[in-house]
C-alpha cells in the first residue's frame, strides 16, 4: 500500500526535529537568585518551568507568589531574541507586587502607578547587561506587545502585557 508524501512528511517531523525549547536565564538583584529554566516546548508551555518562574519573581518584600500570566515570559524571550541576545541572562530588579508592596513603593518612591500590572503578575522590570538602556526599551516599543515604561535614573525598563502604551 502506497503511503502519501503527507503522512511521510508528518512522520519525519516528528521524527527528526527536536521540539525547540524556549528557557530564560534571570538574575534577581533584591533577593540575588538567579534560574536557569524551560518554560515552553513548542507551543506548550511548561508547568513545572512556569511553576519555578513564578516563585522566583515572588514578591521580594512580603514572599507571596503569583501566577505569571506566561505571555510577560513570551516577551521577555522574544524581547532577548530581538535585541540579538538571545538566552543572555536578564536582571530582574521588580515581578510581582502584592496590593501592600505596591502601596508601599507609590509613598516611597515616585513613578509607581496605582494600578500597576505588577499586582496582576502582568508586568516585569528588567534590564539587560551589555545593552544600552535606550536600545532595551525602542526593542519593547517596537513589538507592541503591551506597555513600556523608560526609568533612566534607576536604570530599568518595564514592559508589561497590557494595553500597549508608553511613559
Ligand atoms: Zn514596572
Amino acid at each position: 500500500m502506497a503511503v502519501s508524501a503527507s503522512h511521510v512528511s508528518r512522520l519525519s517531523a516528528a521524527v527528526d526535529v527536536p521540539v525547540p525549547e524556549t528557557h530564560l536565564r534571570l538574575f534577581h538583584t533584591h533577593t540575588g537568585e538567579r534560574i536557569d529554566v524551560v518554560f515552553r516546548r513548542g507551543g506548550e508551555y511548561v508547568a513545572s518551568g512556569l511553576d519555578k518562574l513564578n516563585h522566583f519573581l515572588r514578591d521580594h518584600r512580603t514572599g507571596d507568589v503569583h501566577q505569571y500570566n506566561p505571555k510577560v515570559f513570551d516577551l521577555l524571550a522574544d524581547l532577548e531574541a530581538v535585541v540579538g541576545k538571545a538566552g543572555a541572562e536578564l536582571q530582574i530588579i521588580c515581578g510581582y507586587r502584592t496590593p501592600w508592596s505596591n502601596e508601599f513603593l507609590r509613598k516611597n518612591t515616585t513613578g509607581v502607578a496605582k494600578n500597576s500590572l505588577h499586582m496582576e503578575a502582568e508586568a516585569i522590570d528588567i534590564r539587560l547587561p551589555g545593552l544600552p538602556l535606550q536600545k532595551l526599551r525602542d526593542a519593547a516599543l517596537a513589538m507592541k506587545r503591551g506597555g513600556v515604561g523608560y526609568y533612566a535614573a534607576s536604570n530599568f525598563v518595564h514592559v508589561d502585557v497590557g494595553r500597549v502604551r508608553r511613559w
